[in-house]
């Protein structure tokens, strides 16, 4: 993928090839400037890669698709302050074409799926980040997405918040078999949620050397 063109162009992810298999739970680990966020910005068709192709199954993905569910990093860029809560969940329905009393419906039963059934009239500035990122779970839920991509969900919110995210994010995989793909700057928790850890090393920003670092097992 690059970033620009000419003088300026800057070219991250050459020669990248992953496969996700359905029902996978995936963490992608990796230095600053990576090109993590890239990746799943082109895994969610919101960048089309200047090279190579993305799929999913047999479809190609040149633009954002509905079968994916992304949580940005910054929970406030998620939603529609506008729209109370149960309105946000609902509205991608709309463009299914699916009528006003099931998008209501299907709505509703995503926040309760999220721990969120009570909160569908008030206004996304009126919850917490953890729970605007559960609303934004729940948006995918209503859409039946079978992919859920986080790009570093845990990271700006609370303790407690990053629990809940996590175990929603696990009980998801395990309940429903949804894929999850997340970013994460960390690494513990990257292996702790994660099947399998993916390391995008980029340039190495800063090299040490003479330290020798013995992980041992346990
Ligand atoms: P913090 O504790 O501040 O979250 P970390 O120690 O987790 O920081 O990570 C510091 C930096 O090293 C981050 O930029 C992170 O992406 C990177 N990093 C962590 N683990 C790995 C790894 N296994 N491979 C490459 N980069 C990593
Ligand atoms: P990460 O998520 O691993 O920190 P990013 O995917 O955000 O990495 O960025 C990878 C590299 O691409 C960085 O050097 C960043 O500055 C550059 N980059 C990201 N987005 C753009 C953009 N829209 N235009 C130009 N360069 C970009």
């Amino acid at each position: 993928m690059t970033y620009g063109s000419g003088a300026s162009a800057h070219e991250v992810l050459r020669g990248l090839s992953v496969t996700v298999q359905p029902g996978e739970f995936v963490c992608i680990v990796g230095p600053s400037g990576a090109g993590k966020t890239t990746l799943l910005r082109c895994l969610s068709g919101l960048l089309r890669p200047t090279a190579g192709t993305v799929t999913i199954g047999d479809k190609k993905v040149t633009e954002p698709v509905a079968e994916i569910a992304v949580v940005f990093q910054d929970y406030r860029g998620s939603l529609m302050p506008w729209l109370r809560v149960l309105d946000n969940v609902a509205f991608p329905l709309e463009g299914m074409g699916v009528k006003r009393a099931e998008r209501v419906q299907r709505a509703q039963e995503s926040l309760e799926a999220v721990g969120l059934g009570d909160v569908g009239q008030k206004y996304p500035w009126q919850l917490s980040g953890g729970m605007q990122q559960r609303v934004a779970i729940a948006r995918g839920l209503a859409y039946r997405a079978p992919i859920l991509l986080m790009d570093e969900p845990f990271g700006s919110v609370d303790a407690q918040a990053r629990f809940e995210l996590e175990d929603l994010a696990l009980r998801l995989r395990k309940e429903r078999g949804i894929t999850v793909i997340v970013v994460t700057h960390d690494i513990d928790e990257a292996v702790y949620l994660s099947d399998r850890v993916i390391v995008v090393a980029g340039k190495p920003t800063h090299v040490v050397d003479d330290v020798t670092v013995d992980l041992g097992d346990e």
